[in-house]
């Protein structure tokens, strides 16, 4: 019977063990949106892309030079 009572034991440590985990595990892509630089989105494709990757032009954000030369607006 202390047997039983034992593996009770170690079954509830395991599963508060891998709850604690996962809450730390979860917690860091929830910081990571807001530690990656801003995502802008293309105005000619839709496709977010890192504002350092991406090209400005006639007060939009394109994904490359060929979008921002296609794009009429
Ligand atoms: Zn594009």
């Amino acid at each position: 019977m202390s047997r039983i009572l034992f593996f009770a034991a170690i079954a509830g440590l395991v599963y508060l063990l891998l709850r604690a985990y996962r809450k730390n595990s979860v917690e860091p892509h929830v910081d990571a949106p807001s530690k990656t630089e801003d995502m802008v989105v293309c105005a000619q494709c839709g496709v977010h892309v890192p504002k350092s990757e991406g090209v400005q032009g006639q007060g939009r954000n394109f994904c490359c030079a060929a979008h921002r030369d296609a794009y009429r607006g």
